[in-house]
């Protein structure tokens, strides 16, 4: 029988095909595919194991929570969110930073959970476009994948249609459709998400529905088990119960506290029940990985980790070893992996590993709309985030040399009567002057739903001061060495998130909104510090040089043919669309690769 326990005592007589480190979206998505086509898999995940459905929080009203649900450090998303252990800081586990000034240091937020991050993503789930996979060709800068877009273009249909994603296509330069029968439908936009659309399809800003891993509509299990999965009875058979396992969203909940009834893409509600039922893969959880170890021959023999629950370091062994422990996490192991062979870490040959640490370029602004005031009450409730958004539309002024950045950057948007909140009617005396009582409750009514954000999510190109390696000195809990960050933004970036600003301006000034504060001119200041907008990748990544990367386009490192990386680490840029999406189908195409050269005894 499959298991998932803290402990991995009993199976040390197993034999394994495959050690994956991590369950996120990487390591779930690995371990499906893999699974599904018969490799014995073990995972090693460092938090606790979670029940989706015993653990969702789904119905409460933040009324009956501490604090009314409002964030504290150790839930810095609120009283809610589906990260049981994890945030900016985990006990016991830092991390340094060469710098800790605005700018210059990077902040990394973590889950412990198995599932890890995807209990609470946003579900934005965005394609890289073509021009994402050959940015050094179109512009000169950072670097080109060794894979293109028609290479993952395959994964992406996949991955879409396993986890669920809604959405529409659009036709829009560098912003993918995918094929027909692929994406759900799109739910309605709300109110403002109309107005906004309406006053910024004038300024050429296009406003389209986004797309997002929530089911509106149920899987189709009679035809999806056998386009995913061709050939394989037994994998369309088991795919085809566990689709039939998830319901449709019902529009009333917010997904960060994760989803019950399965309705929205979490790893351990989508990858692992189906892979588990293979009976091929076992899951040791609090087990904290911190070295692959080598055989004579130098190849990947095996990982030693810290059962939590014991304090025991443990070794297990397979014959291929997958990190998969989000990107940074990743690159620790490999860093702390030294040997005489390897003195400066495994798959450090060229001394590329830990460099080009990437996340996306943030910057928010806000206004109150007088023309969404004192709407009559309706449900806007709908997924958790926005119903559209904007994908960039400037490239080709970009290329004419038009701007003074070289990459995009698409809007998330918000709007709309949310679930109330200890502070929906705070911070309105700028608008009331100051109200209290009778006219406070007329003000609250009044400009409750009429508020928009906007936040621009823009590429980083990668450069050489953003990185990370071992801290010569501190050490986590468990005693194994931390990261140290160093972070520097280029003018490209800043100058970006100033875009930004002007762009949100001039949005909310189109709806005849008005502002609290001025949008911020200096990019400097508009833009949000390295790793805070949580779509950290790099530090491993791929190239067609061995010596100016760390694995090639399967996430197979150069130095040991049979360790691979199927998270963000490999990512030899970061285009402004949210990375998960990229994450899973690189996993799945590493991991079809991996199949193969097991089947073919390469491995
Ligand atoms: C608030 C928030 C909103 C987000 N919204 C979006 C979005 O809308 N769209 C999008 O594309 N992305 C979004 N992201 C980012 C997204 O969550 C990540 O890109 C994605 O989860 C990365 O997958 P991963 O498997 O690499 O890492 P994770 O999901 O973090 O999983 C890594 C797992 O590995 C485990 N692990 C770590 N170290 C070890 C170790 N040493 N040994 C064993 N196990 C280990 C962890 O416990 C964890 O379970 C968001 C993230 C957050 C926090
Ligand atoms: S809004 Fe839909 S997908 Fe999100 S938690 Fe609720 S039911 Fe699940």
């Amino acid at each position: 029988m499959p298991f998932v326990t803290t402990r991995t005592a009993t199976r040390k007589d197993q034999h394994y095909d495959v050690i994956v480190v991590g369950s996120g979206a990487a390591g779930g998505q690995t371990a499906y595919t893999l699974a599904m086509d018969g490799v014995r898999v073990l995972m090693l995940e460092a938090g606790r194991n979670y029940d989706i459905v015993a653990e969702t929080p789904m119905f409460q009203t933040n009324a009956d929570a501490p604090l009314r649900g409002a964030a504290t450090p150790d839930k810095p998303f609120g009283f809610y969110d589906a990260t049981i252990d994890g945030g900016w800081a985990v006990p016991g586990e830092p991390y340094t930073n060469a710098s800790e000034a605005d700018g210059a240091k990077f902040e990394w937020w973590r889950a412990r959970m198995l599932g890890g991050r995807t209990n609470h993503w946003g579900r934005i789930a965005l394609r890289n476009g073509p021009y994402d996979f050959k940015p050094f060709t179109r512009d000169g800068l950072g670097f080109d994948w060794p894979i293109g877009y028609d290479d993952l273009a395959p994964y992406y249909d996949k991955v879409e249609m396993l986890i669920g994603v809604y959405g529409s296509n659009e036709g829009l330069e560098n912003t993918p459709d995918s094929p027909p029968g692929v994406l759900l439908p799109s739910p309605a936009a709300r109110v403002g998400e109309r107005l906004i659309g309406q006053r910024a399809k004038a300024l050429g800003v296009p406003v389209v529905p986004i797309h997002r891993a929530v089911l509106t509509t149920r899987l189709d299990h009679t035809t999806l088990p056998a386009r995913l999965h061709p050939g394989n009875a037994t994998a369309q058979r088991i795919l085809a119960a566990d689709m039939q396992r998830r319901a449709a969203c019902f529009w009333a909940t917010p997904c960060s506290r994760g989803c019950s009834i399965r309705a929205t893409y979490q790893s351990p509600a989508v990858h692992l029940p189906p892979a588990l039922e293979t009976g091929k893969l076992d899951i040791v959880c609090n087990a904290m990985a911190y070295e692959v170890t080598l055989d004579r021959a130098g190849r990947a023999n095996g990982v030693r980790f810290v059962d939590k629950a014991t304090g025991k370091h443990e070794l297990v062994n397979a014959r291929v070893v997958v990190l998969a422990a989000s990107a940074c996490e990743s690159v620790r192991i490999l860093l702390n992996s030294k040997s005489a062979q390897h003195p400066q870490g495994l798959a450090n040959s060229s001394g590329k590993l830990g460099r080009y640490v990437m996340d996306t370029v943030g910057s928010d602004l806000g206004g109150q709309v007088p023309l969404l005031e004192n709407l009559p009450p309706h449900n806007e409730d709908g997924a958790g985030g926005s119903h559209v958004y904007s994908p960039w539309w400037l490239y080709q002024q970009q290329k004419k040399g038009q701007l003074d950045f070289a990459r995009g950057y698409h809007i998330e948007m918000g709007s709309g009567r949310r679930l109330p909140s200890l502070a929906t009617a705070a911070g309105l005396e700028w608008l009331t002057g100051g109200s209290y009582g009778r006219a406070f409750k007329a003000d609250a009514r009044r400009y409750y739903g009429s508020f928009v954000y906007f936040q621009g999510r823009g590429e980083m190109i990668p450069n050489e001061d953003s990185y990370c390696e071992i801290d010569p000195v501190v050490k986590d809990r468990f005693g194994i060495p931390v990261l140290r960050f160093h972070w520097r933004w280029s003018d490209h970036e800043t100058r970006q998130a100033a875009h930004m600003q002007r762009s949100f301006a001039d949005i909310i000034g189109a709806m005849g909104g008005r502002m609290q504060d001025p949008p911020e001119a200096d990019g400097r200041k508009a833009i949000a510090n390295g790793g805070s907008i949580i779509h950290e990748v790099g530090g491993a990544i791929m190239g067609s040089d061995r010596a100016a990367s760390v694995t090639n386009g399967f996430g197979q490192t150069w130095d040991v043919a049979n360790l691979f990386i199927t998270d963000g680490a490999v990512f030899a840029s970061n285009a402004d669309k949210n990375p998960t999406l990229t994450i899973m189908a690189l996993a799945w195409r590493t991991a079809d690769h991996i199949v193969e050269r097991l089947r073919r005894k390469e491995l």
